[in-house]
């Protein structure tokens, strides 16, 4: 593709993300996974495709995924190794079951469950030194956007969390910019929109990491993507993918979204 020719060094995969949330029972979503297994199986090799069912789905789902083309991916981790935590989740849990990704610092977890920028520090250390993926979530609400401060919180945010960590680590890392606007919806950013955003997301990568980095770093975008807008977000040259939420609770949507490049 055309986009490609700009880029350095061609390490920069595109990624589309099915995050179930809470939804689906576990034989639902087992049946969701393996018609996800089954549509990608057409799908252009340079597009990596990953889902994120809930804890509760992780093991079957898991067999479901092995030895196919689709990633693994839980939607939190504890921010502690192990020990009296309950109702938590670890990194080594989730990696023993086969994990390849976390998603890290939703919108609907900083909002609903108290996770902070610190938290999340702590979150990525975790998960990166027990051999996961990071999807780490980052965006405005419609207040900030309103009052023309996105582009300061997605920075303060990218800062806040990212500088903690190397150009090495950021291997493992992928943003996902999700306007909180946007989430569930049905209001999508535009695509021009969506594109200043991952711009500036990219520069200041690029300012503290480096060209390289910044070059090899995917950034999805997340918010009311679905198959009828998900060619004009990734036709953008910094739109690498996307996280999807309720498009992804439908094999033939998700897939239709992930073939749009
Ligand atoms: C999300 O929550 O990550 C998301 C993008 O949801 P939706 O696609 O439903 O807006």
């Amino acid at each position: 593709m055309n986009r490609k020719i700009n880029l350095l060094h061609n390490m920069r995969k595109y990624i589309v993300a099915g995050n179930w949330k809470m939804n689906t029972t576990v034989p639902e979503g087992v049946a969701l996974a393996k018609a996800v297994v089954e549509a990608s199986k057409d799908l252009p090799a340079n597009v990596e495709i990953v889902v994120a069912p809930p804890f509760t789905h992780l093991a079957p789902v898991a067999e479901v995924v092995k030895g196919t083309r689709v990633k693994l991916s839980a939607q939190n981790c504890a921010d502690h190794e192990k020990g009296a935590y309950t109702g938590e989740v670890s990194v080594a849990m989730l990696a023993s079951l086969g994990c390849d990704y976390t998603i890290l610092g939703h919108s609907e977890r900083r909002q609903y469950y108290g996770e902070t920028d610190e938290k999340l520090v702590e979150k990525v250390k975790l998960a990166l030194a027990g051999g996961l993926k990071v999807i780490l979530c980052v965006g405005e609400n419609l207040d900030e956007r309103e009052a023309g401060k996105h582009f300061d919180v997605v920075t303060a945010q990218i800062e806040n969390v990212l500088f903690h960590f190397t150009a090495e680590d950021l291997k493992n890392i992928v943003v996902a910019y999700e306007p909180v606007w946007a989430i569930g919806t049905g209001k999508t950013a535009t695509a021009a929109q969506a594109e200043e955003i991952h711009a500036c997301i990219r520069s200041v990568i690029a300012g503290k990491f480096g060209l390289a980095a910044a070059d090899d770093l995917t950034i999805q975008y997340g918010g009311s993507c679905k198959p009828s807008n998900a060619r004009e977000l990734f036709a953008e040259k910094d739109i690498d993918g996307g996280l999807i939420g309720g498009a992804a609770l439908k094999a033939d949507d998700f897939i239709a979204i992930a073939a749009s490049f």
